[in-house]
C-alpha cells in the first residue's frame, strides 16, 4: 500500500527539481539549446532567445541547421555531429547573425547528455560582458560606429562564408548594393549631425526589412551591403528588394523635421553573376550604377537575362490583369479517342491567349504567373463556363462528347469550386456527367484533405476526375486511394520515346496496368505516330490523344472536322 504513496512522493520530488531546474534554466546568462541526434530543436531558454533576437515560434521544431550558424573549424552542424560521434564534448567559438542583422560570437560547449536517446545540450557563453575591452576592439575593425552594423570587413568574412555554405546546395545567394539617393544634398544642407542621424534611421529599416539571417553592412558612405543568403529563386531576392525600394519613400522623422529620401539598388546573385564575394561585390556596384542611370529610386539586376526575365514577368502579369476583360482569352480543343471503338468521345480544353501585339501565347508561357498572383482563379472561371457553353452546343449539334479541363491547385483550395459548378452547369444546361477535371498529382497533393472533399462533391454531381501528367512526380500510389478518381493520363514525355526507351515502355505499360488494376481508365497523351498508336492499342491503352490525330482546334474547325465522315481513326 505504502508503495503508491511513496511512487507520488517521488513523482512530487522528481516535479520540485524539474521545475527548479527550469527556473534556473530561464534566468541563466548562458543560452541553453536542447536538441535531439538531428539537431533538431527541442527546447531554449531565454537567453537563447536574446542572443539570437529570435522567438520561440521561430526555433521550435526547427533544425539548428536552419539557424545559419557558423560553428568554429567545421563547414556545418551535421559535421561537426559526425567528429562528435567519438568524443562527448565539443567547445569552440560559434558566430551568427542577430535578427536585427548584428553579428554574434559566443563561446560554445556541446555535450552530448544522454547516449541512449542521442539528446545534446549546447551552452552559449555570453562572453560579451567579460570581453567588454576586447569586444570594443573588435567593433572598431568590425562595426561601423554610426549606424552599428558590420562593416565591409565583417561583411568580406560573412560573405565568402555564405558563398562557401551555399555552394553544392543548389542554393542563390543575392548581394545587394544599396545607395541613399540625393544623401549628398541632405548632408550639405541639413548638416552632418542630421546626416548621420538619418544614416541611423536608415540602416534600421533595412535591418528590419529583410528576414533574420541576412547580414546588413554598411559599405561606406551613404552604401549599404545587404546579403540574402540560401535563396530558392531569383524572384524571392527581387521581391525583397523591390518592396524596399518602393517603400523607401516613407519619410524619416529627424529631429521633428521630415525627410524624404529615396533608395537605388544594384543586385547580383550567385552563381550565376560571380562565385567569390570581390566580383559579387563589384557586379552589384555596376547594376546599381546602371539602375541610377536608367533613375533613380530603382533597382536592376547586374545579368540582362535577369532583368528581362523580371521586367517581361511583371508586364506579362499587368497585361494578364487586362486581359479577361479585353476577351482575350481563346479556348481551343484537342479531340480524344476511344481505341476501342475508334472514334473521339472527348475533347480537351487548352487555354489560348490572343495577345494584340506577339500574336497566339501557349499556356506555359503565362500560367505559373497566373498561378503565382492567383489570376487562374477568375480565368478557370471563365475556363470552366467557356467550355460547358461549348460543350452544349456539341450537344445541340448531335455529337454528345465529354468536355475536359485543366484545373489548378488555386481552384481546388477555394472552397466554393462546387457551388460554381452548379451555377456554372445550371446556367449553361450542359450536363456535368459529361465534363472531366482534369488535376496534376502535384496539385491534388498542395491540400490533401479539402481537395478530397471537393473531388467527392464533383464526383456526386456526376463530373468524371482525371490525374493529368501521371507518373511525373509522385511515385506513392497510395494517395489514388484518397480521391474518387476515374482516369489516368499518362504523361507525353512516356509516350514521345515508346518505341525505342525501354524505360518509358515500362512506364507507360505499368500505368495502363495501375489503372486497371484499380478499375480506372488510361490516356495516352502526345501520340504523334502509327507505331505508338499500335503499341498503345496493344497494350489495351483505353484512350489516346495527340498531333496523331489531330492538334488542338477552334471550335469551329472542331466542328467542321466532327461533320466530315473520316473523322474516325483507321482500324490498326
Ligand atoms: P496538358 O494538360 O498536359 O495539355 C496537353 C498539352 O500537350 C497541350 O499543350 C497540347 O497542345 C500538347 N500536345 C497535345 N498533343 C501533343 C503531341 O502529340 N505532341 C506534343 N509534343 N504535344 C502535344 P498546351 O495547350 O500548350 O498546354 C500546356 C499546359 O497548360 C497543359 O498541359 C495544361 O497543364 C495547361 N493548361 C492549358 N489550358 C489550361 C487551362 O484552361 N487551365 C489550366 N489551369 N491549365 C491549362
Ligand atoms: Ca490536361
Ligand atoms: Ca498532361
Amino acid at each position: 500500500m505504502n508503495g503508491g504513496r511513496d511512487q507520488g512522493r517521488k513523482i512530487q520530488k522528481l516535479q520540485e527539481k524539474l521545475h527548479i531546474v527550469s527556473k534556473i534554466l530561464e534566468h541563466m546568462k548562458e543560452g541553453v539549446v536542447i536538441l535531439d541526434s538531428r539537431g533538431r530543436i527541442k527546447a531554449v531558454n531565454r537567453a537563447f532567445l536574446k542572443i539570437t533576437g529570435l522567438g520561440h515560434d521561430q526555433l521550435y521544431g526547427r533544425e539548428i541547421q536552419d539557424l545559419d550558424l557558423k560553428w568554429e573549424g567545421f563547414a556545418s552542424f551535421e559535421e561537426l555531429l559526425r567528429a562528435m560521434r567519438e568524443k562527448k564534448t565539443w567547445q569552440g567559438e560559434v558566430w551568427g547573425v542577430h535578427r536585427d542583422g548584428t553579428v554574434f560570437t559566443s563561446e560554445v560547449s556541446l555535450v552530448k547528455a544522454d547516449e541512449e536517446e542521442g539528446i545534446y545540450v549546447a551552452l552559449f557563453l555570453d562572453t560579451s560582458d567579460r570581453r567588454n575591452l576586447e569586444d570594443s576592439l573588435r567593433s572598431l575593425s568590425h562595426y561601423d560606429p554610426v549606424t552599428g552594423l558590420p562593416n565591409r570587413a565583417l561583411l568580406y568574412d560573412h560573405l565568402s562564408y555564405t558563398l562557401f555554405r551555399a555552394k553544392g546546395r543548389d542554393k542563390l545567394v543575392g548581394v545587394v548594393f544599396f545607395d541613399i539617393d540625393n544623401f549628398k544634398l541632405i548632408n550639405d544642407t541639413l548638416g552632418h549631425e542630421i546626416g548621420d542621424k538619418l544614416l541611423k534611421a536608415f540602416a534600421r529599416r533595412l535591418a528590419s526589412h529583410f528576414p533574420s539571417g541576412t547580414l546588413v553592412s554598411r559599405f561606406g558612405g551613404d552604401e549599404f551591403v545587404v546579403v540574402l543568403p540560401l535563396m530558392d529563386r531569383v524572384e524571392d531576392v527581387e521581391e525583397l528588394v523591390s518592396s524596399f525600394v518602393r517603400g523607401s519613400t516613407n519619410p524619416f522623422y529627424i529631429d521633428s523635421q521630415k525627410i524624404y529620401v529615396t533608395v537605388t539598388a544594384g543586385i547580383s546573385v550567385f552563381p550565376m553573376d560571380g562565385c567569390d564575394p570581390q566580383t559579387l561585390l563589384r557586379n552589384a556596384d555596376i547594376a546599381m550604377h546602371h539602375a541610377k542611370e536608367l533613375g533613380k529610386s530603382s533597382y536592376r539586376f547586374f545579368t540582362d537575362e535577369l532583368n528581362l526575365k523580371v521586367t517581361e514577368r511583371f508586364s506579362l502579369e499587368a497585361e494578364l490583369r487586362d486581359a479577361l476583360e479585353k476577351e482575350e482569352f481563346v479556348l481551343y480543343y484537342q479531340p480524344i479517342f476511344d481505341l476501342n471503338e475508334n472514334h473521339i468521345v472527348c475533347a480537351e480544353a487548352l487555354l489560348r491567349w490572343h495577345h494584340p501585339d506577339k500574336g497566339v501565347i501557349l499556356p506555359g508561357r503565362f500560367i505559373e504567373v497566373a498561378e503565382e498572383v492567383d489570376l487562374i482563379t477568375p480565368i478557370g472561371e471563365w475556363v470552366l463556363r467557356k467550355a460547358c457553353a461549348d460543350g452544349r452546343k456539341l450537344h445541340e449539334e448531335g455529337f454528345p462528347l465529354r468536355i475536359a479541363i485543366n484545373i489548378s491547385a488555386n481552384q481546388l483550395s477555394v472552397r466554393g469550386f462546387p457551388s460554381l459548378l452548379k451555377e456554372v452547369v445550371l446556367e449553361t444546361g450542359f450536363d456535368p456527367r459529361y465534363l472531366e477535371v482534369e488535376i496534376t498529382e502535384s496539385a491534388l497533393m498542395k491540400n490533401k484533405q479539402e481537395a478530397a472533399k471537393i473531388l467527392k462533391e464533383l464526383r456526386d454531381m456526376g463530373v468524371n476526375i482525371a490525374i493529368d501528367d501521371f507518373g511525373t512526380s509522385y511515385s506513392s500510389l497510395n494517395y489514388l486511394k484518397f480521391f474518387p478518381v476515374n482516369k489516368l493520363k499518362i504523361d507525353r514525355s512516356f509516350i514521345g520515346d515508346i518505341m525505342s526507351d525501354p524505360n518509358d515502355v515500362a512506364i507507360a505499360t505499368t500505368i495502363i496496368a495501375i489503372a486497371h488494376n484499380l478499375g480506372l481508365k488510361a490516356t495516352a497523351e502526345g501520340v504523334e505516330t502509327e507505331e505508338q498508336l499500335i503499341f498503345l492499342k496493344l497494350w489495351q491503352c483505353d484512350e489516346a490523344q495527340g498531333f496523331y490525330f489531330s492538334p488542338p482546334v477552334t471550335m469551329d474547325r472542331l466542328l467542321e472536322l466532327l461533320r466530315s465522315e473520316s473523322f474516325r481513326i483507321k482500324d490498326v
